[in-house]
């Protein structure tokens, strides 16, 4: 065969010459050069026998940082979206009861698909930023006793992460499932699934795991799989329905969908770097340039929107001063370091910074760095 796998030709160039960019947002988050030396490997089929090397090999490895010994342990082909999507048309369905834990932008997507699936949505609202005590939570799912329970981990679009204990202890009493948005957690905090109680969480490949965005890891309890078996009605959606994926994935083989293989290898070697590392070494390493961040900041005047103990680790949510324009400020830091933050929105447009430190950047150094060019571009916007 005439170059089927070559290299690039001496003097041939690729067209393709993004900026360079420091990833201090809410994702996507900074990508280790490990992880796109193994994108640049050569696809193989979705059917090759590498390809379900490469999966059973996520799939163990997505086992330890999920917390579980869920069976049921794989990923789907799209973005985190995807991920809650296949959640939800897999377990509510049109005359399902679910409850929602809405106190920011992710949960009410999750109850926005609920209700396309036709379902009964009762929704526990508080303000964006605040989190649900145990005893609350547990008394509306007491009382509303659904069928469905949905609460969001990490809600990046506040900084809030919710404890999920009670909550699952609570739905189990009602004979509920617990499906738990881990997207923005996984990796980076413990998210620790069958301790906690979760029956389906689903999570993305570009925010704690520090890989592009393309896949959607997700895991189900042996009850929710039992669920699934006893299902009567079809499952709504083709692409999402987790018999078939699983099917493909991991029993039969057969074409479901062409799966990419240089996402899994994206994924694959972002595992590995968690494995290598220590997935506790990694969870502390996230808290502590979180603790450093905060430590610094409240030293600067600012303040953070969430309360000690509550706050996401690796996606810090500083109240923007008095005074200080935060599009001024997002637009210094990329046009003169090319460090990317975001801002907030919805009710906390304006009032915000969403600051990621996530995978390589989540150290005491990038902190210190960050700081310098933020204090800087504080001073400028004012
Ligand atoms: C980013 C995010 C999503 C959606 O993921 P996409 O990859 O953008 O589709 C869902 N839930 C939470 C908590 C998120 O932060």
């Amino acid at each position: 065969m005439v170059r089927s796998e070559a290299s690039v030709a001496v003097g041939e160039e690729i067209s393709v010459h993004p900026p360079k960019r420091f990833l201090f947002g809410p994702g996507p988050s900074q990508v280790h050069p490990r992880v796109y030396q193994a994108m640049a490997q050569p696809v193989v089929g979705h059917l090759d026998a590498y390809f379900f090397e490469i999966s059973t090999g996520i799939k163990q490895r997505l086992c330890k940082v999920f917390g579980t010994q869920n069976e049921l342990t794989f990923v789907i082909s799209g973005t985190g979206s995807a991920g809650m999507e296949t959640a939800i048309t897999n377990f509510v369905d049109a005359d399902t009861k679910a409850v929602v834990l809405a106190s920011g932008y992710f949960c009410d997507r999750m109850s926005e698909m609920a209700k396309r699936q036709g379902a009964e949505v009762v929704r526990f609202e508080k303000p964006w930023g605040e989190y649900f005590g145990d005893a609350e939570a547990a008394e509306f799912i007491h009382r509303e006793k659904p069928k469905v329970v949905m609460y969001v981990t990490a809600e990046t679009s506040t900084g809030v992460f919710q404890r999920g204990e009670a909550i699952c202890k609570a739905a189990h009493e009602v004979g509920a499932v617990v499906i738990a948005d881990c997207v923005t957690s996984l990796g980076a905090m413990p998210v620790e699934v069958d301790k906690t109680g979760i029956d389906v969480a689903y999570s993305c490949t570009q925010k704690g795991l520090s890989c592009p965005p393309g896949l959607a890891p997700i895991t189900v309890s042996p009850h929710a799989a039992e669920l699934l078996k006893q299902r009567t009605k079809q499952c709504r959606s083709w692409y999402f329905d987790i018999g078939l994926i699983a099917d493909y994935l991991m029993v039969s083989h057969r074409y479901h969908h062409t799966a990419s293989a240089t996402m899994f290898y994206a994924l694959y070697e972002a595992l590995s770097l968690i494995e290598e590392e220590g997935l506790e070494n990694r969870w502390e390493r996230h808290r502590q340039a979180h603790l450093h961040f905060v430590k610094q900041v409240e030293a600067r005047g600012l303040q953070m929107l969430v309360p000690e103990g509550h706050r996401i680790w690796n996606l810090n949510t500083p109240r923007i001063p008095e005074g200080v324009d935060d599009a001024k400020v997002r637009a210094t830091l990329l046009k003169e370091h090319g460090i990317e933050i975001a801002g907030g929105f919805g009710p906390l447009a304006g009032k915000i910074f969403r600051i990621g430190l996530m995978g390589p950047l989540a150290t005491t150094e990038h902190v210190n760095e960050f700081l310098t060019y933020f204090g800087d571009a504080l001073g400028k916007a004012r």
